[in-house]
């Protein structure tokens, strides 16, 4: 058999750097060895740069790519949702460029596994071709209850169509599902892996501990009284995790406004929890950041996400990382990196190709540039 044997600047297994190393890949990509430099022999190649084990981007809206530079930075959540469902006019054919132009530039930037959200089927063409994989998160939204029914057949409709695609129909938002609708969702006969946009505004708190701030405002003007939503008293977080079973995986997507108490709710729940970052989109819409320092300090498994084109200039894990770095100093490149690859292949389940290189994996592989 021919090997392909590779000798990075820097190799990144997944969970580690190795010095002197040269990785060993079969011809069809398939990790075989990483071996000492000096057994190498002279058929190694060099590479200049980080070589690390395929991105792993675990929170994307793929169909939402046309909207690339199309709304205004740092307005907040409710401006950025009302600019995006304004954007109407897109034929079906631009909207098929841009989700093929974002997976091409995702492939470009070493991405190989992407978590995407789906409110339709416009990605379903692209996504059959296979260049990457793709969990499809059918996201199931809807707070008046009364339309709960009839909203969950429209989803499993989409559902039904991604199969055999990786897909399941998940929770949009903890304030925009009502009680029906995550009864419906939680016990549907599907994969158990889940996502949730998770406290990403401050209001969303406010909604559940009080049920005042932007939310019920947004409510009001949507004309729907919701006299029957009762406040738990508690954060988003506090009130809606216990629904999750414990066989349930579920990634916690942005987290901007999670507290201590809601980690240790986490941690405690036997709902296996993965806490997804999207830097670039908290700055974009709201310029606000994670609280970084206070999951890493209680070793939450983080991940990273690029959210779609609507709120980031790229879609680029190393472009994350960079932000992060930028924000946050104390965090090591090989922390970032493995939040990158081997955490969230574990996040979407496909740990046993994706994520590291480990003999018999077949991981893809991204080659990035340190200060770059
Ligand atoms: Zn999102």
């Amino acid at each position: 058999m021919r090997f392909n044997k590779l000798q990075a600047t820097q190799l990144f297994d997944g969970y580690r750097f190795h010095q002197d190393k040269v990785l060993v890949l079969q011809e069809n990509g398939t990790v075989e060895a990483i071996i000492d430099a000096s057994e190498g022999g002279d058929d190694v190649q060099p590479v200049a740069g980080i070589l690390t084990p395929g991105f792993i981007n675990c929170h994307c809206h793929l169909e939402l790519s046309h909207l690339k530079g199309r709304i205004p930075e740092k307005t907040g959540l409710a401006d950025f949702v009302r600019q995006v469902v304004q954007q109407r006019d897109f034929s079906e054919d631009a909207i098929s460029q841009a989700i093929a132009d974002a997976e091409q530039e995702m492939q470009q930037n070493g991405i190989v596994a992407v978590g995407d959200i789906c409110n339709t089927t416009h990605t379903l063409p692209q996504k059959k071709q296979g260049h990457l994989y793709y969990h499809n998160f059918i996201e199931a939204m809807g707070a008046n209850p009364a339309v709960a029914d009839k909203n969950f057949e429209y989803y499993e409709t989409v559902y039904r169509q991604f199969e055999p695609l990786p897909a399941s129909i998940v929770p949009h938002a903890p304030y925009s599902v009502s009680d029906l609708l995550w009864e419906k969702i939680l016990s549907y006969p599907q994969k158990q892996l889940f996502s949730i946009h998770n406290q990403e505004t401050a209001d969303e708190n406010l909604w559940f501990e009080q049920k005042t701030g932007g939310f019920a405002e947004m409510f009001k003007g949507m004309g729907l009284s919701m006299d029957f939503f009762q406040p738990s008293g508690k954060t988003s977080l506090q009130t809606y995790l216990p629904r999750f079973h414990s066989e349930q995986q579920l990634l916690l997507v942005h987290n901007v406004h999670t507290s201590e108490a809601d980690i240790e709710l986490a941690r405690q729940s036997a709902t296996s929890v993965y806490w997804c970052l999207c830097p670039n989109a908290n700055e974009y819409i709201s310029r606000t950041m994670p609280p970084v320092a206070l999951l890493v300090k209680n070793d939450c498994n983080i991940v990273l996400g690029t959210d779609s084109l609507a709120s980031n200039h790229q879609l680029s894990i190393w472009e994350e990382i960079k932000t992060l770095q930028k924000h946050f100093p104390e965090l090591s490149l090989e922390q970032m990196l493995s939040w990158a690859t081997i955490n969230g292949a574990k996040a979407l389940k496909i740990e046993a190709q994706y994520g590291s290189f480990e003999k018999g994996k077949k991981p893809g592989m991204a080659i990035v540039t340190a200060g770059s």
